[in-house]
């Protein structure tokens, strides 16, 4: 039938296994792989003998079409700018799309095109509209962040450069972080700042931002002015490149490749007196990023040992930014005794 063959020589712990290898290879079998269920080992091998199988099933990529519009939000707590910010971005080329069903020019997403690439604008002015006229302004604010943030895939978190970030600002950023939406930070009103405080109020922001969206790695900050129109192309850059990061998908032959020698790098840590053995990594899901673990004992890996890896699967694959998920699984072990 033509079809590609693998020959897994299982319980290759045993040293019969080793021989069926060579075995299986005299009789012409071209990929053979001696896997050991009791021991986990050469999943690995298995994985990138899969993969080599059927090349072109995960590609480096993005899922969708280029055409796909963007879809971003502009979050932050009033008065920063969100309003001054899309009035700006969007200036004489705004674009309403009436098309959509059941929109008006009160639509709450609205359809922008700009140097060839499609956005859709969450607006939140919108929301608040069909919200209708609430007592509790700061009720209806959050309430309309938390649904901006659930409609957008890209969030801008918008903050005042010009005063000290609050934790409004930063809760706010963290909810983005927590639904996985991709953020980019636009500190805006720079032109309020003074020129010789710029790197300081730049460095002081990164550092709070960083640390209050520890999942994210290095966030992007743009600095901006709304009211003068300063610097929105470097945002819809930033825009972009986050969108891309976001959406990327790694073949799992990489990833193990990846494992492999970050695990060399820094051995798993000994927990009660046995290795927590890590045996391989998938991408369950894109948008953001999602990586399964399998391992036997997924309890056992402490917090700062995961942290060491999601650290190193951001800079080697270009990660940073956005909200990574890594989650652990049981590794189930066909071969283990019952007891
Ligand atoms: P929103 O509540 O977040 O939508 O904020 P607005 O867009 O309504 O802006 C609040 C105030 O900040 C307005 O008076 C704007 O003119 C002002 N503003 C917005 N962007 C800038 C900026 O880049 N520089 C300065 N100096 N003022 C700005």
């Amino acid at each position: 039938f033509s079809k590609p063959v693998i020959v897994a020589a299982t319980k290759g712990d045993l040293k019969a296994a080793k021989n069926a290898e060579e075995e299986a290879s005299r009789l012409g079998f071209p990929s053979v792989v001696a896997i050991s269920g009791r021991e986990g080992g050469n999943i690995n091998e298995l994985y990138m003998a899969l993969e080599n199988c059927a090349p072109g099933t995960e590609v480096d990529s993005v899922e969708t079409s280029d055409k796909a519009p963007i879809s971003i939000a502009f979050v932050g707590r009033p008065n920063v700018g969100k309003s001054s910010l899309v009035n700006a971005l969007l200036g004489e080329e705004r674009v309403l799309t009436g098309e959509m069903a059941g929109l008006t020019r009160d639509a709450i997403r609205c359809r922008w095109e700009h140097n060839g690439t499609a956005y859709q604008l969450v607006d939140t002015a919108g929301l608040r509209k069909k919200a209708g006229v609430v007592d509790d302004l700061e009720k209806a604010a959050v309430g309309d962040t938390v649904q901006a943030i659930t409609l957008a895939q890209i969030c801008i978190l918008v903050v005042d450069a010009s005063r000290k970030i609050e934790k409004q600002d930063l809760a706010i950023g963290h909810l983005v972080a927590r639904e996985g939406r991709g953020i980019v930070v636009a500190a805006n009103k720079w032109d309020l700042v003074k020129a010789s405080d710029r790197k300081e109020v730049l460095e002081e922001l990164r550092h709070q931002m960083n640390h209050g969206m520890s999942q994210c790695g290095d966030v992007p900050i743009v600095t901006l002015s709304a009211l003068k129109g300063r610097d929105l192309p470097s945002l819809l850059e930033a825009i972009g490149s986050t969108y891309t990061k976001w959406q990327r998908r790694i073949p799992t032959a990489k990833l193990n490749q990846w494992l492999g020698e970050a695990l060399q790098r820094h051995p798993e840590p000994v927990v009660a007196g046995r290795r927590v053995k890590i045996r391989y990594v998938t991408q369950v899901k894109s948008r953001p990023p999602t990586f399964t673990l399998f391992l036997q004992r997924p309890l056992e890996l402490p917090d700062s040992y995961i942290r060491y890896l999601e650290n190193s699967l951001r800079q080697v694959f270009d990660l940073e930014g956005v909200p990574l998920r890594v989650q652990m699984k049981k590794q189930v072990n066909p071969y283990a005794d019952k007891d």
